[in-house]
């Protein structure tokens, strides 16, 4: 059967590009009115749950910063299209358990989430023993949420430190995902303040519904999925 480009691939191709458009634009904008310039913040195209077509669509639409929550999957999903389309930066936006740090040390080029001192320490014998040293942020569970992963905030400051100064780890970023039923501002407001008091650069907060106010309050990086791919099946 010929194949159009108008079919269901086709169709889906266009409309992540047009999602793509119209969010460059909006993160530009949020830029702009925050004192700062579109190159000042990384779109990471939250590409879990998505298969080929939808990253092929991405990538032919130009981006090459992705995240996934999963070693397992994204090991399945990218060698082969870095392969194809050559460097892709991989951000991993999930937990890591210290099982699947070798894998995914050798795959991620940003880990987004590391959130205790164990998974500190073991990093920092991996580095010794010569692996690939992915970019590291720290993840803060700033609401305080029983079920999510991260440092609380009050322990934070201390845990930058330790990280830092004992296991001698480069620390470029943190990240927070804040509560589902709560204004986000507070939580970004906070995330900001402990960057700063602790000289770190990056900030990774904001999602498809609240980037711009992300980028409002510092965002660097902004982690978005449904406004590029549409809702998820699967989470
Ligand atoms: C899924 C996920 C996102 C993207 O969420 P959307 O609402 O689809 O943009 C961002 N960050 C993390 C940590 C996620 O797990």
């Amino acid at each position: 059967m010929e194949q159009h480009a108008q079919g269901p691939i086709g169709d889906r191709t266009q409309a992540i590009e047009s999602s793509l458009d119209q969010l460059r634009s909006r993160i530009a904008r949020s830029a702009v009115e925050s004192g700062r310039t579109a190159e000042d913040i990384q779109l990471v195209c939250v590409s879990k749950g998505q298969e080929d077509p939808a990253l092929r669509a991405a990538l032919l639409a130009g981006e090459r910063i992705f995240g996934e929550n999963r070693v397992q999957e994204a090991a399945r999903k990218w060698p082969a299209l870095k392969t194809e389309f050559g460097p892709v930066e991989l951000h991993l936006i999930g937990p890591l358990q210290t099982n699947k740090l070798r894998e995914a040390l050798a795959l991620f080029d940003v880990i987004e989430t590391l959130d205790r001192p164990r998974l500190a320490e073991a990093l920092a014998r991996e580095f010794r023993a010569g692996s690939r040293q992915p970019k590291l942020f720290i993840e803060v569970n700033t609401g305080r949420e029983p079920q999510k992963a991260g440092i609380l905030p009050e322990d934070a400051d201390a845990f930058i430190t330790f990280c830092r100064s004992d296991c001698g780890l480069e620390i470029e970023g943190l990240m927070c995902i804040p509560p589902a039923d709560q204004q986000a501002s507070p939580h970004f407001a906070l995330l900001s303040q402990i960057a700063a008091r602790n000289i770190i650069a990056s900030l990774s907060m904001g999602m498809s519904a609240d980037y711009e106010l992300g980028i409002q309050l510092g965002a660097t990086h902004v982690r978005v999925g449904s406004a590029i791919f549409g809702t998820r099946t699967q989470v």
